[in-house]
């Protein structure tokens, strides 16, 4: 292959040369250059030379129905030809908007009352935010406003949904986390739990941690939790089984909001419809994006139950207007691909098929588990991760500089794999529609790419 300034007008090097990409080292990518995709088939994207590669993250956790599913296209060509464009502000609305709320709360696993309309995961959650701000001011208790998430955590990274994000490189080089906005422990009993400790005794421990915390801080100050069912770009972390049992009870104790953040687990990966049934939450707030659309459109959505609902509600008389809202939230061809989406997972049965194919994706990534450089497998429905170690017993970190990970990343491309490797972990979330065999061949790649790091 040329490298990037071999081809000195190649769509490599114009992308060096002009694009400032998200989530990337600049000096790394001046060197190497981007991997540009020009097509898609099925789980498979196809790259400008006609590599194809098993989408292993559906893109970026996020295209479940793969890259070629004509109904989503046709959906969205229909609704260019009649109305391309309409808001939501002052009370307009369209079609497709409304009949989408309705499945949305038609879909939800515990009372939702209205569903509000943005464009990514990051605004669903900063939204989130400000309602929880809005409602204790509005019940008259403007002091509750802290917001706690957890470290490790991932929630997006406009100013306020980055602060919620628990990782350094989304904090350290923009000052944050804003004010009030804070951190309790990581539920992953692999990093955190103590010699002799059992998972139930962690699971207390994490509770006890967040009650100090909230005691600390002072009760009336906390208004909301925000937690990803499972935590999936902090390292897809699987919580303990009693771990929400606990951290709910606390949070019912001294009257804290609950925010689901389901941009990730939301629409069938974890084998049911959201990661809330899985892990038994009862958010009063849910977020979601990603999936919502299969990926084919940007947008989310905040459901909100009727306790948050009735603030704005009650508020609309006393001071007017709910001054919050994005141009494109509830964008009409948005909104009509995810409501096509939606019934391609109904028709289909795809939280169904997530369940019968999953316990093999487990048990296949679990298989690996025995490689000289895993440390540790973890993973849920169709979501898995594998972390290297220089030292399966003590679990030690190999050293940033070697980039053991991002090699196994860059081997697996080369066996047609892509995946996400950062840090010590190397991520697997697939698209929903792949098959056994596809499961099969996927995490045999993977395997063939960590021998070639050793
Ligand atoms: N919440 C979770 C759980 C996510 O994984 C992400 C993105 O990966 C976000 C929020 C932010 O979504 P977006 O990138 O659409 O702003």
């Amino acid at each position: 292959k040329l490298s990037t300034t071999q081809r000195a007008n190649s769509l490599e090097a114009r992308d060096v040369a002009h694009i400032l990409h998200p989530y990337t080292n600049a000096v790394v990518h001046e060197a190497e250059g981007p991997l540009v995709l020009a097509g898609g088939d099925g789980i498979h994207v196809i790259d400008r030379d006609g590599n194809r590669y098993i989408e292993g993250l559906s893109g970026l956790f996020c295209a479940s129905l793969g890259f070629s599913e004509s109904r989503l296209v046709e959906a969205a060509h229909r609704q260019m030809q009649t109305l391309p464009f309409y808001h939501s502000f002052g009370g307009r609305s369209h079609e497709t908007a409304i009949e989408l709320s309705e499945r949305l709360i038609a879909l939800a696993p515990v009372p939702m009352s209205k569903v509000f309309f943005a464009n990514s995961g990051s605004e669903a959650n900063d939204t989130a935010i400000k309602l929880v701000w809005y409602y204790h001011n509005a019940i008259g208790k403007p002091q509750k406003k802290k917001i706690i998430s957890r470290q490790r955590a991932y929630h997006g990274v406009t100013v306020a949904s980055a602060s919620l994000t628990g990782l350094p490189y989304t904090h350290k080089a923009f000052d944050l986390p804003l004010p009030g906005i804070l951190h309790t422990d990581c539920p992953s009993f692999y990093h955190h739990g103590l010699p002799g400790e059992t998972v139930e005794a962690f699971a207390t421990r994490c509770a006890e941690s967040l009650e100090a915390l909230i005691l600390r801080e002072g009760p009336d100050t906390v208004g909301a939790f925000f937690a990803e069912p499972l935590m999936a770009s902090g390292g897809c972390i699987v919580p303990p089984p009693t771990y929400y049992a606990k951290i709910q009870a606390v949070l019912r104790k001294y009257d804290i909001l609950l925010i689901a953040d389901e941009v990730i687990c939301g629409f069938g990966r974890l084998g049911t419809m959201f990661g809330t049934e899985a892990f038994g939450l009862e958010p009063d707030m849910m977020a979601m994006a990603k999936q919502l659309s299969a990926a084919y459109q940007p947008i989310s959505a905040l459901m909100v139950n009727e306790k948050i609902y009735a603030a704005v509600r009650d508020q609309s008389g006393a001071i007017g207007t709910f001054g919050h809202g994005f141009t494109y939230g509830g964008h009409p061809v948005a909104t009509a691909v995810a409501l096509e989406t939606l019934k391609i997972y109904e028709e289909r049965d795809i939280v169904g098929h997530v369940r019968d194919i999953a316990p093999g994706f487990q048990s296949a990534l679990r298989a690996l588990a025995d490689h000289p450089l895993v440390g540790d497998v973890r993973g849920m429905g169709l979501i898995g991760a594998l972390e290297v170690t220089s030292d399966k017993a003590t679990k030690t970190p190999f050293d940033p500089s070697l980039g053991v990970a991002a090699h196994v990343g860059k081997r697996a491309l080369a066996h047609g794999v892509i995946t996400r490797a950062m840090g010590d972990m190397v991520h697997l979330c697939p698209p929903l529609i792949i098959t056994a065999a596809q499961v099969s061949d996927l995490v045999a790649r993977i395997g063939a790419a960590l021998d070639d790091t050793l």
